[in-house]
């Protein structure tokens, strides 16, 4: 799909409030990600259907991301989209920082 088709699909309702309209703007960034990834991490992204494992809150496909392993890759060795989950660096930082301190 190029990228004109996305243009014309989603064009911004202008009345639309980020604060009272929460969902129609997740349902957008969700829907951006769904265009834009392929493959498995178009399954990872569908999975959580768009939100940071972490923190619960919508990711926005074209920011920074990184992939979570629920069962660390050491012991797998394996990239199943079972084991993984998008989360906003931000939060992987603070988790990983999280888990240093215990
Ligand atoms: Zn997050």
């Amino acid at each position: 799909m190029d990228s004109t088709a996305i243009v014309r699909h989603t064009k911004i309702k202008a009345t639309a409030n980020p604060f009272l309209d929460e969902a129609y703007f997740q349902k957008r960034k969700f829907d951006k990600g769904m265009h834009r990834l392929t493959g498995k991490f178009k399954t990872i992204w569908k999975n959580q259907n768009g939100l940071c494992y972490h923190c619960g809150m919508p990711m926005d496909v074209t920011e920074e991301r990184e992939i979570f392993y629920l069962a660390p890759k050491t012991k797998t060795g394996v990239e199943d989209v079972r084991n993984m989950r998008y989360v906003h660096c931000v939060c992987q930082r603070i988790y990983a920082e999280n888990r240093l301190k215990k």
